[in-house]
């Protein structure tokens, strides 16, 4: 049967003295290196205990050996489970209590807390900090082979939770093939190739860093600028060698504000991605305008891999996330019937492909209800697809505004105001109201030279926008709450915001 999974990174390892990893140290980890010191590692584990299925938690500081971490499972077969370095000890206890790890990987620092917390729940800790230090990697030997562990195309490689930006995380199952598949559709859509350079700065927990970023380049054999995280400095002086970026939105708005972002800079650079988050189309009309370049948005989750993405030949536009990727099916359903719905009209995105995972960990109600009969994957995200096929995410089922009666998409009305100059971004929000049910509740953030009020906001959504659109109430703030992904939290705002109506 062999290792599904492994077996295609060591056939793209094949050329062992070519780059997969280069630090801002200036530290290369060759392909050769990979398999050597994961072959090293992979036993390492056995030798602690685990054995295939078994989870192996890990929350440490991004760096290249926690990257081989996540390799040296999939040899081991064991079920690699990243967790969000900002989480707390009592956060982490739910994690530890659902996953029950048999063993958890930390940073020095967090061990006692942990080990505690791993006991309880029948496992052992062992640590690794940013440069490779800690128990796990101590005397480590590198450079004999390691015998794979036998793991099918339905074997779990991972269990990642989900963000939580709507609610508390849930573990979401990823198969070997799950990944692998998606991995491949990506290489060839993005038509990635061992000559690419990527610039890696995102964090690597989350399935845009771990899987899409770091699959994609170690699967075409490619190289990665790994940055321990977003420097915008150090990231436009690697645009002189790299051909590539991944970012979350806020890379983008954030590269523009370097003076440096120029044509001439970026002239080497052949694709910019985004994801995780709603690119704003003014961030995507700016970058075009400075590099010549139009950014790439696609779409994914953490349950079902990358859905969908924007033509790399072909218009990009801006404000979509372009077509379904090569074998994932898509469509658009009533969220209450689930009935098909037709081209142009909002409903629930649903999606069925090799990409899809298997369910949530240990919530088998959870995952029933998520699918429908016909094994369609319930996404939660509101969308449309338009006349020339490319899907437009109106927001999230549960962010859907519900006022008089009426259904109010926030992502309308925030494009709306995000026209209005002075703007610079909104969230739209529904809070109790006692007439409406919720009341429409915009949330800006004001240009720093803008004196842009409410009732400006107010009479240019007049006769832009039908009445129960409209905002009740429009609040400035310098900065939309955001987790580390770049996501914003509007169950924050819904809570700093609930009582306003009252
Ligand atoms: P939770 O499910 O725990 O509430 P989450 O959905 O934010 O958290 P992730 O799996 O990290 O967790 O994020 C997936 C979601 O991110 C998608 O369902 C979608 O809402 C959003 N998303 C991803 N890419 C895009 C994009 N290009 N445009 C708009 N939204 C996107
Ligand atoms: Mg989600």
């Amino acid at each position: 049967m062999g290792n599904h999974m492994f077996d295609a990174i060591r056939a793209a390892a094949s050329r062992r003295e070519a780059p997969f990893i280069v630090t801002t140290e200036g530290q290369t980890w060759t392909y050769g290196k990979l398999l050597d010191f994961t072959a090293g590692l992979a036993q390492r584990l056995v030798d602690l205990g685990v054995s295939p299925g078994d989870r192996v938690a890990v929350q440490v500081e991004k760096s290249p050996e926690a990257l081989m971490l996540y390799v040296a499972c999939l040899r081991a077969g064991a079920i690699y489970l990243p967790l969000n370095t900002g989480y707390t000890l009592a956060e982490l206890d739910y994690f530890i209590g659902d996953a029950e790890p048999r063993l958890v990987v930390a940073t020095p620092k967090a061990r006692a807390g942990i080990a505690q917390l791993a006991e309880r729940h029948g496992g052992r800790v062992e640590t690794l900090d940013e440069t490779g230090g800690g128990s796990l990697l101590e005397g480590l030997t590198v450079g004999t082979d390691f015998s794979d562990a036998e793991r099918g195309p339905d074997d779990l490689a991972a269990i990642l939770y989900t963000s939580g930006t709507t609610g508390r995380s849930k573990g979401a199952m990823l198969s070997h093939d799950n990944l692998l598949s998606n991995a491949r559709t990506l290489i060839d859509y993005w038509q990635f190739s061992a000559a690419d350079r990527l610039i890696h700065a995102l964090p690597i927990f989350h399935t845009h860093g771990l899987f899409v970023a770091s699959n994609v380049t170690m699967l075409s054999g490619a190289s990665m600028d790994f940055l321990g995280k977003f420097e915008p400095a150090r990231i436009m002086a690697l645009m002189d060698t790299a051909t590539c970026l991944m970012g979350v939105p806020t890379f983008y708005t954030r590269l523009l504000q370097e003076s440096a972002l120029t044509e001439e800079k970026t002239a080497g650079m052949r694709l910019f991605i985004s994801g995780s988050a709603p690119l704003l189309a003014d961030t995507h009309r700016a970058f075009s305008e400075r590099t010549g370049k139009a950014i790439l948005e696609r779409y994914g989750m953490t349950e079902t891999n990358m859905n969908t993405s924007n033509p790399y030949e072909g218009k990009r536009i801006a404000g979509t996330v372009g077509h379904p990727l090569p074998g994932v099916a898509l469509r658009i359903c009533d969220p209450e019937s689930g009935a098909v719905l037709g081209q142009g009209e909002i409903g629930m995105i649903e999606v069925k492909g090799p990409n899809v995972f298997k369910g949530y960990w240990r919530m088998p109600e959870k995952t029933a209800s998520e699918f429908r009969d016909d094994g369609f994957f319930i996404t939660g995200d509101l969308g449309k697809i338009d006349d020339e096929g490319y899907v437009h995410i109106v927001g999230r089922g549960k962010d859907l505004v519900i006022s008089g009666g009426y259904n109010v998409y926030p992502k309308e009305i925030e494009t709306e105001i995000d026209q209005i100059a002075g703007v610079v971004e909104s969230a739209v929000i529904g809070v109790p109201h006692p007439d409406f049910g919720e009341g429409v509740t915009a949330i800006v953030v004001r240009s720093a030279d803008a004196a842009v009020s409410e009732s400006d906001i107010m009479s240019a959504l007049t006769g832009r926008l039908a009445r129960y659109k409209q905002p009740k109430s429009v609040h400035f703030v310098a900065d939309l709450p955001r987790n580390t992904m770049g996501k914003v939290q509007k169950n924050v705002l819904r809570q700093t915001y609930g009582h306003i109506y009252e």
